[in-house]
């Protein structure tokens, strides 16, 4: 299986259309894509019968699907009351994906704080925690993907990643490449920019698991202190994707690639996949 292209949550043509995300998966494969995750960053409020819905017309469609956790979890707190709730809202992000057959959820791990490595060590406690309930629930065949994040007040930079990633070996990475590119100010101009980042990934967790990595890719802006704001491609910012293309095309990599655009999430990862085409000479 090579490379799944697809729009993180509903593009804005999906609803001019349609209302229900039933209609999505069987809509995702007219446009020619094959992921779709599914957005639960203001809480999991799916219940179980329209879940196995959504999973069916995956199926039924070849979509591969993802979930995206609430955005409320934060693993680096020490506020125990917060830290249950974190708990709940990841464990329960992992019973939907067991609904719906998403072999994936997308977490972003929790803030920095004033001291991060403290942060993350709380956060590998945490999660350790939620890998535990996981196992007892039979979840744990589901992929825990920690999230890079676009910001320095959050634990997300790719090195904290990783090593949340080593709590398991059927954790793997999300590497969203916006916000990489809008933390380090707009490093994301080359190849060899790009290779760095994913053999960084190899040298952490292996061939094997960097091979099958999840990742976000979307227009990004941003300031001196990071990320600020999600776009469209049409809108002009960066990062470019043929370089990385080209990078995954030569290695042979098969990742789940998401596109967060800001409306145009599904055109613009269709934009991706015709260029990852051209880089493979397709
Ligand atoms: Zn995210």
């Amino acid at each position: 299986m090579g490379i799944l292209f697809g729009p993180g949550g509903n593009s804005q043509s999906f609803y001019e259309a349609h209302k229900s995300s039933l209609d999505a998966p069987q809509w995702i494969r007219k446009q020619g894509l094959g992921a779709y995750e599914y957005q639960c960053v203001r809480g999991v409020n799916i219940g179980e019968a329209m879940a196995v819905k959504l999973g069916e017309e995956a199926v039924r469609n070849g979509i591969a699907l993802s979930i995206h956790a609430p955005y409320y979890i934060n693993f680096a707190t020490s506020d125990p009351a917060l830290l249950v709730k974190t708990k709940k809202h990841l464990l329960n992000s992992l019973r939907a994906a067991r609904w719906m057959g998403a072999t994936r959820v997308v977490f972003h791990p929790g803030a920095a704080g004033p001291d991060r490595v403290a942060a993350l060590e709380r956060a590998k406690e945490g999660v350790a925690q939620v890998i535990d309930q996981a196992a007892d629930e039979n979840l744990d065949d589901i992929v825990l993907a920690p999230e890079t994040l676009g910001k320095m007040s959050y634990l997300g930079l790719l090195d904290e990643v990783l090593e949340l990633c080593t709590l398991s070996p059927t954790m793997l990475p999300t590497i969203d490449f916006g916000h990489i590119h809008a933390i380090t100010q707009g490093s994301l101009t080359d190849r060899q920019a790009y290779a760095a980042v994913l053999d960084r990934v190899v040298g952490r967790l292996g061939e094997e698991r960097a091979r099958r990595m999840h990742m976000h890719f979307s227009p990004v802006e941003f300031t001196a202190v990071g990320e600020r704001k999600h776009w469209s491609i049409k809108d002009g910012y960066g990062p470019d994707f043929w370089p990385l293309a080209e990078e995954l095309a030569e290695r042979g990599y098969a990742p789940i690639l998401i596109c967060e655009s800001k409306g145009t999430q599904a055109e613009d990862a269709l934009t991706y996949q015709q260029t990852y085409y051209a880089a493979i000479g397709a």
